[in-house]
């Protein structure tokens, strides 16, 4: 249920600040690098560690990602190697079978903590003290 909220959360977002598509929701004033070499090992799963090259390749080889990984190899691009999200995001709309433009950009926000950031202990808490849990 929390994943499925998340999308409608994501989507309700997006229509209200379209140009969230593009531009960082919360600009932190990144000076992201620019590394073309870096980005191709990245795309290609050419990095040296396994689990984000493993990631990359299957979505080159399938078109798909599981979620943790989508999660893992966007956390790599922008924090690990300090690369812009949305050299992310556009390489995975141009290969993703679920690609969608809401979805993808959203979590790359959130990836690279541009997002809207929801406390979800805190809603689930008082979620359950008004159903008297
Ligand atoms: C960097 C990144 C990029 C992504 N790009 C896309 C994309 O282009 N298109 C896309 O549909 N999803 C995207 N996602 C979200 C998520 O990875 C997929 O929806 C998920 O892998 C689908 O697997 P599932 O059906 O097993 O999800 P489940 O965990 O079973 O969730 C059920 C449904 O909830 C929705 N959902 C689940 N997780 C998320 C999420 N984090 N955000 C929004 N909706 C979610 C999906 O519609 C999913 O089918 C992205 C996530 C990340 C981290």
């Amino acid at each position: 249920m929390r994943q499925v909220a998340w999308r409608d959360f994501y989507h309700q977002v997006l229509a209200a600040r379209p140009a969230t598509s593009v531009a960082d929701y919360r600009p932190r004033r990144d000076r992201w690098r620019r590394d073309d070499e870096a980005f191709a090992a990245w795309r290609d799963g050419r990095t040296g560690y396994p689990i984000v090259d493993a990631g990359m390749r299957q979505l080159a080889a399938e078109g798909w990602m599981h979620n943790r990984a989508r999660l893992i190899v966007g956390s790599f691009l922008t924090k690990t190697l300090y690369l812009d999200w949305r050299l992310g995001a556009q390489h995975f709309l141009d290969l993703l079978v679920d690609g969608d433009v809401v979805n993808n950009q959203m979590n790359w926000q959130w990836v690279a903590r541009h997002a809207p950031l929801v406390d979800l202990t805190e809603a689930t808490e008082r979620f359950r003290a008004a159903r008297g849990h």
